[in-house]
């Protein structure tokens, strides 16, 4: 099988921070980003946030879109961490505004069934706390697993993903780390919920990724993932193994040796880059991973995992993958 690979449409966005708040390059629209990702070479899918950005654009309209330049889509991305949200999205202490963001989820599911998605993606950024005393916690975890639980029985014939994130932009993220997810979504306890697993936010968590890996995956809950890289003090989002090559390598070890089938997704913020040139880079890097896992001496590694032998599994593993980078 051939391996397809994604984006979220974002990598082909402009951003503003809160210092160049005149933005880092001329606004672009879902449409104009869309029509940039069909410009990367062996790209197949996106992730697209929703409501739309940059106009009012219909279903019908960004699938002309995507058609044109032949992309699908792997998954919705409702933004439940903008303004209305700074509080929360199922955490908001106001039962209004959580009830705003069921609705907008409900909405995006509607766009996971037009599409024909794997899922819909919640990344609920606002849902946490920034100082000591200012939630009560236990309150703030329930209303975190409530909100997913209510959505992911209202719509069994949907996927939901939840990706983890340490913090940013609240100061303590309510799902953070892989196994509070994991316990989240067992005590939950519904078929339909599972992990989208970000190298880049597993790694500055502090996490190993190909342990969090293996982790979701024996809890079954492995659905989906992003890759990209940074410092490992702040999610930076930089190009898939700049920094990490041999970390991100025993992550893809993980899954291959899991079977794991999926698409292998981009995360990226070219704030600065060409975001297209950015994309082809990172699916090239991604593709010499590909051929270094079919170079791996599995047999030998696993026997060297059998000891514990640290300089021998090393040595296997940078000899597959430094040949092909
Ligand atoms: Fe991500
Ligand atoms: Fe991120």
């Amino acid at each position: 099988m051939k391996q397809k690979f994604g984006a979220g449409i974002w990598h082909f966005a402009t951003y503003v921070d809160r210092y160049a708040t005149d933005g880092y390059g001329e606004p672009r629209s879902v449409i104009d980003a869309i029509e940039l990702a069909g410009k990367v070479k062996d790209l197949s899918v996106v992730d697209i946030n929703f409501p739309f950005f940059g106009g009012n654009f219909t279903n019908e309209k960004i699938k002309a879109a995507l058609d044109k330049v032949n992309l699908g889509v792997v998954g919705i991305t409702p933004e439940i961490y903008t303004k209305e949200f700074r509080k929360g999205a199922f955490t908001n202490p106001d039962p209004g505004i959580r009830n705003r963001a069921h609705e907008l989820i409900t909405q995006a599911c509607e766009a996971v069934r037009f599409f024909n998605a794997s899922y819909v993606k919640l990344w609920p950024g606002q849902d946490g706390w920034d100082y000591p005393f200012q939630v009560d916690h236990g309150t703030l975890w329930k209303n975190s697993m409530d909100g997913v639980a209510r959505l992911a029985s209202e719509n069994p014939d949907l996927k939901f993903v939840i990706e983890y994130k340490p913090r940013e932009p609240r100061v303590k993220m309510s799902y953070d780390s892989v196994a509070r997810t994991l316990l989240g979504i067992e005590k939950i306890g519904l078929p339909n919920i599972g992990i989208l697993l970000d190298f880049g936010h597993a790694i500055y968590g502090g996490e190993s990724a190909a342990d969090s890996a293996q982790l979701a995956i024996d809890y079954g809950r492995l659905f989906g993932m992003d890759v990209n890289d940074n410092y490992r003090s702040w999610d930076d989002d930089l190009l898939a193994g700049s920094l990490h090559p041999i970390e991100i390598f025993e992550f893809f070890y993980v899954l291959q040796k899991n079977k794991w089938e999926g698409v292998w997704q981009l995360d990226q913020f070219p704030f600065r880059e060409d975001s297209v040139e950015m994309a082809n880079q990172a699916i090239d890097f991604l593709k010499s991973i590909n051929n270094a896992l079919n170079d791996l001496d599995v047999k030998a590694l696993q026997e060297a995992q059998s000891n514990h032998d640290a300089m021998k599994a090393l040595k296997i593993a940078q000899k597959a993958l430094y040949k092909n980078l």
